[in-house]
Order: C-alpha cells, then structure tokens, then sequence
C-alpha cells in the first residue's frame, strides 16, 4: 500500500499514518519528523532547516526531495508506505512522480484529510499545551501563517492528484474513529 496523506497543519495526518502503520506493516514517511530529528541531532540540514520551520515556511524543495528519495530506497519501503507531510509543493509532486517511476513504484491513493482553518488552531494549541514539548511552530501566530502557507503551496496538490485519479478525501473534523474508517472505505472503495 502507497499512500499520500495531504491536509493542512493539525488535520490529524500523523495521528491517522501512525494507525495505517500499525494496520499495513508500513512505514510512515514524515518528512517533518525526518527534519525535527535533523535539529535534535544538530546535523548541518537541521541546523539550516531549523530557522524555516520555526517562521512556518517550508524547507526548499530539494532538501526534502532528497530525503524522500534516500528513505524509500530502505528495505521497510519494500511493502509500501505512508507519506506523511510530503509533498507540499507542485515541484515536490512531480519529483516525487520522478521518483516513483525510477523505482518501478505507484501510488495507491491520496488521502486528504479536510479540516476546518479556526479548529486548526485550537487543536494545535491544544497540542503543543498537552505534549509539553516546544515545537518552536506551535504558537498561534505562526499557526497561522502556516495554514497560509497550506493554502497557498500545499492545497493545489489537491487538483494535481485529483486530475490523476487518485484523490480521494475524508472530513478530518470527524472522532479519530470515524476518520480512520473513512480511510479505509476511501482506500479500498
Ligand atoms: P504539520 O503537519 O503540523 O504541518 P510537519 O511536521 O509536517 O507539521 O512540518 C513541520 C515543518 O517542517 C513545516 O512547516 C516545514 O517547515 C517543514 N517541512 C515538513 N515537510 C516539508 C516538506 N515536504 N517541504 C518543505 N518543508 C517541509
């Protein structure tokens, strides 16, 4: 199983990959984990991706196209996997695309999780308070750049995938529950 996940910041897309993972045996691809452990580990790509994510703008194309690339080359990708925050730019798609026909892959479907710009907000505030882990991202403000930054960047993905066939979408304001049934019925129709 090879799936996208796309919706905006706090749609719950981690939440929903760490449950395909368990369901499939696949991994989850985050880029915006692969990247956070990038600074955890002081590396120069996380020392030089920590200052974007902090603002809320995207790290450049071909830093993030490189990780994918070097992560579903591993052996776990064999069986497939769930793209979680990748990609966010048309360029990114089209590498990606590049990508999976380099490695003899295809995508099964893109989910996108819609969700709601002001619950957005509250929930990731309500993350950030509850995790008790500063994710320099997560105050209000740069929220909200970041839902622009979406709008703007992420969100003609959706018309990209659709105009190839393989959107589908769930409404992400449902219970955790329902959103990954939803899922289910999306992926096997
Ligand atoms: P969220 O799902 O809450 O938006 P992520 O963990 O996916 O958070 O991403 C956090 C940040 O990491 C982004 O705002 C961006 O700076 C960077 N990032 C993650 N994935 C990408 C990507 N595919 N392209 C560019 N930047 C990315």
């Amino acid at each position: 199983m090879r799936l996208i996940l796309l919706g905006p910041p706090g749609a719950g897309k981690g939440t929903q990959a760490k449950i395909l993972v368990e369901t499939y045996g696949i991994p989850q691809l985050s880029t915006g984990d692969i990247l956070r452990s990038a600074i955890a580990a002081r590396t120069p790509m996380g020392l030089a991706a920590k200052e974007i994510m902090d603002r809320g703008d995207l790290v450049p194309d071909h830093v993030v196209n490189g990780i994918v690339s070097e992560r579903l080359d591993k052996d776990d990708c064999a069986k497939g996997f769930v793209l979680d925050g990748f990609p966010r730019t048309i360029p990114q798609a089209e590498a990606l695309d590049g990508m999976l026909t380099d490695k003899g892959m295809s995508l099964d479907a893109v989910v996108e999780i819609t969700a709601d710009a002001d619950v957005l907000v509250s929930r990731i505030a309500n993350r950030a308070k509850e995790s008790g882990v500063a994710r320099g991202d997560d105050n209000e403000e740069v929220v909200r750049y970041r839902l622009n930054v979406y709008r703007e960047q992420t969100a003609p993905l959706v018309e990209f995938y659709r105009g190839k066939g393989l959107l589908r979408s769930v409404d992400g304001m449902e219970a955790v529950d329902t959103v990954t049934e939803a899922i289910r019925h999306a992926v096997h129709g």
